[in-house]
């Protein structure tokens, strides 16, 4: 009965029941979960609208999917339901490049809309390393950051409003420029678990007049820490400060033959852009920081094509590790800038312990760590190993003050670590907006709250 009322809906095309469909949409970047009822491909608000009445109909949960490159176990279906992937909307359905906003499908990839808007001067700023794959719909369910959010903000600072079907399959509006509650906040972020982003305005920015690259390598990674911090109390934000170890730093260049030096205890790429009169200011203070905090070398990528290169390095990083092992566990956690040092020092002991290789490819201007666990998934031990040392590395981002997501997400993965950053009261007053939107508890089931919470009922663990 479900897939003949979907088909009816859609089409046959648009409704995927087959074994071997319903595999490939169990998995995302992180894990695999169970295998749905059936898959989805909706072409418009309209069919996402039929399908949401069929789910509630049939009692069946509905779990949105943009490209599957979530990192915490986001879009995989934990308690089986509908998949509705929305890699058919991906059209722009506005472009106003002289109000500098568009209007997009869900579906739509990152970096298809700054291409677009390239050719009027603009760009669309959340930047995640997958932005080649990732989609404006997964962006906005995860407040996915990215090198540049740094000085330009997260999704939220660029979405304008939403289109959303909600748990009765009816379609209704936010928009932050209208007076009343801001629901579009609301919706940022909540990982699929609110109601379904059918379509969104965003912000485009102006593309920047002149842009520099530098990267500068440091002996150890503390000394790279010191100076970034050194850089933002100047008083200067850069547009990015990334920060690579020396283990990533030589998996990296085998993979990509960017530019880096292999014999660096740290490389921090750092990016300023603006008015080009402003640079050269800028590019001197910068310049003095790091050598003030023992740079071993520092230099300006001399044209376009060497900043590409560096950036293709840096955004590809987690493909390199395939350099080191066959698998590779991604961690995000975020601490303050100032105890980067510790933090990094942490990991590496943490890694020491657990007899694992961990290279830290990171938003070090943003505190935002990614310590990649290389492993082989067909050793068991290795496992294990790796599943504790990343919940140690979870530990030690919580004990330094600093907490357990920086920009992934929850999903399935860290839905226990959130009794260990929120009071009871704060995880009833999110359940508690969860009820209002979604009452049946449909959307993206067991996300984000810990098993067992409704309102009022989180007991914080021990
Ligand atoms: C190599 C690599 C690098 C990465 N780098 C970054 C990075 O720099 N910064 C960063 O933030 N993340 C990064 N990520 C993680 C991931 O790419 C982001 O979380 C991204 O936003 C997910 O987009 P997606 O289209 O793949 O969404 P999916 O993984 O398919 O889904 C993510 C979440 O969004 C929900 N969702 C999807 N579409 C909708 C919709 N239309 N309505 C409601 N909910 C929806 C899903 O249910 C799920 O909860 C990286 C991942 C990889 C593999």
């Amino acid at each position: 009965m479900l897939h003949q009322r979907l088909v009816d809906a859609l089409g046959a095309d648009a409704v995927k029941t087959a074994p071997e469909d319903l595999r490939a949409y169990s998995f995302d970047a992180y894990t695999q979960g169970r295998l749905p009822s059936a898959v989805v491909l909706p072409s418009n608000t309209r069919e996402v609208s039929a399908i949401v009445k069929i789910a509630r109909d049939c009692g069946e949960p509905v779990v949105p999917r943009g490209a599957g490159t979530g990192l915490c176990g986001g879009a995989v279906p934990v308690d089986g339901g509908i998949v509705v992937s929305f890699t058919r909307m991906n059209r722009v359905l506005a472009y106003e490049p002289a109000r500098r906003r568009a209007c997009v499908q869900p579906g739509l990839i990152n970096l298809d809309l700054s291409q677009t808007a390239g050719r009027d001067g603009l760009f669309y700023a959340p930047d995640p390393s997958s932005q080649r794959i990732s989609t404006i719909g997964g962006n906005i369910a995860t407040n996915a950051g990215g090198p540049h959010c740094l000085s330009y903000g997260t999704t939220m600072n660029h979405v304008l409003a939403l289109e959303i079907v909600d748990d009765c399959g009816e379609v209704f509006m936010t928009d932050i420029d209208r007076p009343g509650y801001d629901l579009t906040a609301a919706f940022v972020g909540s990982e699929g678990t609110l109601g379904l982003v059918t379509a969104a305005w965003v912000r485009l920015m102006r593309l920047p007049e002149s842009v520099r690259v530098w990267p500068a390598t440091f002996p150890d990674v503390e000394s790279a820490s010191d100076a970034v911090s050194a850089i933002i109390a100047a008083g200067i934000v850069p547009t990015a400060l990334e920060m690579m170890d020396a283990i990533a730093t030589r998996a990296v260049e085998a993979a990509f033959a960017a530019g880096y030096p292999t014999d660096a205890g740290a490389v921090l790429l750092i990016e300023h852009a603006g008015l080009e009169d402003d640079m050269n200011g800028y590019e001197s203070e910068i310049a003095r920081i790091v050598r003030d905090h023992g740079a071993n070398s520092w230099r300006a990528a001399r044209s376009q094509a060497e900043r590409d290169a560096l950036w293709a390095g840096r955004k590809g990083a987690a493909g390199a590790m395939g350099r080191i092992a066959p698998n590779y566990y991604l961690q995000d956690v975020c601490v303050r800038r100032s105890v980067l040092p510790q933090a990094l020092h942490a990991i590496e002991r943490i890694a020491h312990d657990y007899k694992l290789t961990m290279a830290n490819v990171f938003h070090a201007g943003d505190g935002n760590l990614h310590p990649m666990i290389c492993y082989d998934k067909r050793d068991i031990k290795q496992v294990t190993a790796v599943i504790e040392s990343g919940n140690e590395i979870l530990r030690m981002a919580i004990d330094l003050g600093g907490t357990v997501s920086g920009e992934h997400g929850i999903g399935f993965e860290k839905r226990e670590a959130m009794t260990q950053i929120y009071t009871t009261q704060d995880l009833a007053a999110m359940a508690n907006v969860r009820e209002v939107f979604d009452p049946r508890r449909a959307f993206n089931p067991e996300k984000i709250f810990p098993v067992g919470v409704r309102c009022a009922e989180v007991a914080p663990i021990a």
